[in-house]
């Protein structure tokens, strides 16, 4: 097996290695972000999201050469890096900064004059410091977006961990942080599982996208150093073909996300529940349409890329063969296909529950299509599965869709469509089981990259009425407040306000 990340996977051509980073390199480009982030946290939220502007169209004015470095390394064609990774930037850049505007305004703590006389407080989004982002090698560039953007504009520094798989895309967006951004304030460092943990044992807070094993081992690593942790982890995506559904486009649409990326996403559709009653007419389109599905052989204009790298192809081999073993039926593709890592886009029919291909993640061009009695049949088998990242219903039944759609364990979910909410900055990315307990984009993700501090500031001239010493007359002033609790009256108020200035006078003759 080559390195990681030195050969083109769609035709085996060598690049160039990338070094990996020392644990001194490492230590570095956390110290660095941490001091350049001194003053880029204490700029106001838009004079920081102006930069991040600039950030996202300084990506965008190197469009083409960024589409070309990604493509080098992943083996799709320069279309489909550019069509899949930076269509959506500037929305989302855009959506990206609206949010930060509204979760990083303080709010102000309730307190009633009577309980809490001369007193105001104010809790504010403080930044946790420098942030480590590692990421997988699925989508080099556009898997940044969902935790760059946030942790800068919450006045983060930030240190990037690309895949080893993927090194100099990462690189490149390094590279244009740097020339938009003060010095430092977005480091880098390369290399594999080594380099990440050095990551986790030196940055204030980890974003951590890739497998469950992986992700198991940053939490305990975070946990040791008790650092807050997002888990963005891997996926199994059901969808379930109801025998209403409009046939031909639920077909397209099934094909269009268990094949995009060659099926290298996290929220690929990677089984299908369909109603017997329209089984034999469903796969029978399915399979047309996959069939015509081009691969691709050295960057030129296909619909996929081949597996990104050696191990991945080897793992759908394996879950296509074992398979097959079991009585699973290919209606199209099943075999390696160009001189690089290509694998052809497959339909394996008559899946059953207990086949890898059907509970493990495969991560590649294979659709496994399992067929059920009934709605009910196909929602209980879709939930029997260790991820829940996105799931979809695909029926002319749109309120029967959703009704399925929330009783289906997952994060993310569609009624006649699948995956896309990736590309939203402001859906929660997130699922549940081994998918981890991660939360990505939109407000709700906020908590790994600032934390709440509460500023109290008391005017009042006098000592709170309820401050040592803790004689009788403390005792009926905590019974009047419980009486207050208990729904008393004006006559209880009246009381308190009287017992409270006793208080307070006994209070003060301590210090006389
Ligand atoms: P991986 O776990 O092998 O690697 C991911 C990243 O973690 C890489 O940068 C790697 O170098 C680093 N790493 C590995 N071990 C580490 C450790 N012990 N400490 C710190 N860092 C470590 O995963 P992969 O093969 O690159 O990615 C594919 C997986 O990512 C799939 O399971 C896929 O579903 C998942 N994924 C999930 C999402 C999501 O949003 N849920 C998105 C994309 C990919």
């Amino acid at each position: 097996m080559t390195a990681p990340g030195t050969i083109n996977p769609a035709d085996r051509r060598a690049l160039e290695p990338v070094k990996a980073s020392t644990p001194d390199e490492v230590k570095a480009a956390v110290a660095a972000a941490r001091s350049a982030q001194l003053a880029w946290g204490a700029l106001p939220v838009f004079a920081r999201a102006e930069k991040i502007k600039a950030l996202g169209q300084a990506v965008l004015a190197k469009a083409d050469e960024v589409a070309q470095v990604m493509s080098s390394e992943t083996g799709r064609s320069v279309v489909e890096c550019k069509a899949s990774e930076l269509t959506s930037l500037a929305p989302y850049v855009d959506t990206a900064i609206a949010i930060a505007k509204q979760v990083l305004k303080p709010s102000k703590v309730r307190l009633s004059a009577l309980d809490f006389p001369g007193k105001k407080g104010v809790t504010e989004p403080v930044p946790r410091g420098v942030i480590g982002i590692i990421a997988p090698w699925n989508y080099p560039l556009g898997n940044f977006w969902k935790s760059l953007f946030p942790a800068l504009l919450s006045g983060n520094g930030v240190v990037l961990k690309p895949s080893e798989h993927t090194p100099r895309t990462g690189a490149f967006l390094a590279r244009v942080c740097a020339e938009v951004l003060p010095a430092g304030l977005v480091g880098l460092v390369q290399g594999a599982g080594e380099v990440g943990q050095a990551l986790v044992d030196s940055a204030d807070a980890i974003v951590f996208t890739g497998s469950v094993p992986s992700g198991k081992r940053v939490a305990a690593r975070a946990a040791e150093r008790l650092i807050p942790t997002s888990l963005e982890l891997g996926g199994k995506d059901a969808a379930l073909v109801l025998a209403d559904c409009d046939l031909d486009r639920t077909a397209i649409g099934v094909a269009q996300w268990a094949m995009h990326n060659c099926g290298q996403n996290c929220a690929a559709i990677e089984r299908v529940y369909v109603e017997e009653a329209i089984a034999d007419r469903f796969v029978e389109v399915l399979t047309k349409v996959v069939s015509k599905l081009r691969v691709s052989t050295g960057n030129d204009e296909s619909d996929l890329g081949p597996l990104q790298n050696e191990a991945q192809l080897g793992l759908v081999e394996k879950h296509v063969a074992q398979a097959k073993a079991a009585g699973a039926k290919v209606t199209t593709g099943g075999a390696r296909v160009g001189p690089g890592l290509g694998y052809q886009p497959t339909v394996l029919d008559r899946c059953t529950d207990d086949m890898e291909v059907v509970r493990d993640e495969t991560f590649g061009p294979v659709i496994a299509v399992v067929r059920v009695k009934d709605a009910e049949d196909g929602l209980e088998r879709a939930n029997d599965s260790r991820y829940g990242l996105n799931g979809s219903v695909w029926t002319s039944d749109l309120e029967r869709g959703a009704a399925l759609l929330r009783r289906m364990e997952i994060g993310v979910g569609y009624v006649n469509n699948h995956g896309f909410a990736g590309i939203l900055a402001d859906v929660p990315w997130t699922g549940v089981k081994d998918t981890g307990p991660g939360v990505a984009a939109s407000a709700h993700s906020y908590g790994v990259f600032t934390r709440p501090r509460t500023v109290i500031i008391d005017s009042s001239k006098n000592p709170d009425p309820w401050w040592i010493p803790a004689n009788a007359d403390l005792g009926a002033f905590a019974d009047a407040l419980i009486a207050r609790g208990r729904g008393g009256g004006l006559g209880v108020l009246l009381k308190l306000g009287g017992l409270a200035k006793k208080r307070v006078a006994a209070i003060k003759a301590l210090a006389r």
